[in-house]
């Protein structure tokens, strides 16, 4: 483990900004998001970005690729231009577990090679959290926010911030910045993750369970009455989806540019009407039946066909975005989940 004190962090960040991209949070006037590091930015102390570091991997829309034609000849272009890499310091326990959950589907054969090839170009930096708020339940889902995964961990406590590499590319990184830090023991890391685990045991959704729900429900709660009350208010907005870092659902499209095609996807909510929508129309017609599937999908489906893990990491933003107040937690409380108790 290494270390070096919080005054000389700037340093630290511009050798690893001169050496390649460096994202961060950073507090804005609408809470924190992720920005490309400059001097004079600090790194933010909120849990949450608005928008999730899922966008780094899969932006909200990208350019696939082109078509040019001319006479009967279509030319193919690559419009792939990310060819460096970058860092993406400060991500949370709960984001770097939405990763892989991301890898899962988009590595999978047949591989995304754009989502691949971001990824491949990432050193992930995550950030343990000290103070968890009361939206927060990711231990539900057995994640650790005292010790995130990712090619390197970094713990802050009042005076300094300590690095621990997690594989190759993070010892990589920690080669990077070696003569800003010096070499030290765990003792403060260990105290801060025994304080943190005191206040994430007393958190509002600390006693969710999960045990309910998982591989293999799908008749269980497919066809539950309370998803009528649980849906009935739903705006069919699509924020949760959007703001939520383990949703991947997209749709692809092609913009006729006048001199040739362009074909770009872009991010689509399975809480819109026009989702899946055909040729023979839609297959799920009612405002329910599109609430029950983003719900389903990360409490059964995803589970049932992904070992048991579930599609949701705790994070949240759910929980504070939705504009009627309904969340994953609502459902998974009025759908019995911690009945019995
Ligand atoms: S659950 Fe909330 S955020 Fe999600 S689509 Fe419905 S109203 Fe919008
Ligand atoms: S469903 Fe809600 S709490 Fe779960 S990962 Fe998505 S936004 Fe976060």
């Amino acid at each position: 483990m290494r270390k070096c004190s919080l005054n000389s962090l700037n340093a630290v960040f511009e050798k690893l900004a001169n050496d390649s991209a460096l994202y961060m949070p950073v507090d804005g006037d609408k809470g924190a998001d992720y920005k490309k590091w400059e001097m004079g930015d600090e790194l933010s102390s909120a849990l949450n970005t608005n928008r999730s570091a899922k966008d780094f991997f899969f932006p909200q829309t990208e350019n696939l690729m082109e078509f040019k034609v001319s006479g009967k000849e279509i030319e193919v272009i690559d419009t792939r231009d990310e060819k460096e890499d970058f860092v993406v310091f400060g991500v949370r326990a709960c984001d770097a577990k939405s990763f892989d959950i991301l890898d899962t589907v988009f590595l999978s054969e047949p591989c995304d090679s754009y989502y691949a090839n971001r990824r491949e170009h990432a050193t992930i930096v995550t950030l343990a959290c000290t103070r968890p708020s009361e939206t927060c339940f990711c231990n539900v889902f057995g994640i650790d926010a005292t010790k995130p995964t990712g090619d390197v961990t970094c713990w802050k406590t009042a005076d300094d911030m300590y690095f621990e590499a997690n594989n190759e590319k993070g010892k990589a990184f920690i080669e990077k910045i070696a003569d800003l830090t010096e070499e030290c023991d765990s003792k403060a890391v260990e105290e801060q993750q025994a304080k943190t685990k005191e206040i994430l045991k007393k958190l509002p959704l600390a006693d969710l369970k999960t045990e309910k729900f998982g591989k293999d429900k799908t008749a269980e709660f497919f066809d539950a009455p309370e998803w009528r009350e649980l849906s009935t208010s739903c705006l069919g907005c699509g924020t949760c989806t959007y703001v939520c870092p383990t949703c991947q659902c997209y749709d692809i499209k092609d913009y006729d540019t006048g001199h040739g095609v362009i074909r770009f996807r872009c991010w689509d909510s399975c809480m819109y009407s026009e989702f899946t929508k055909m040729a023979h129309g839609n297959n799920r017609l009612s405002q329910l039946e599109r609430f029950r599937q983003r719900f389903m999908h990360k409490l059964v489906y995803y589970p049932t066909n992904n070992d048991g893990v579930f599609g949701c990491v705790g994070c949240g933003r759910c929980l504070a975005k939705c504009p009627i107040s309904m969340n994953i937690v609502k459902v998974m409380k009025a759908l019995g989940g911690n009945d019995g108790e």
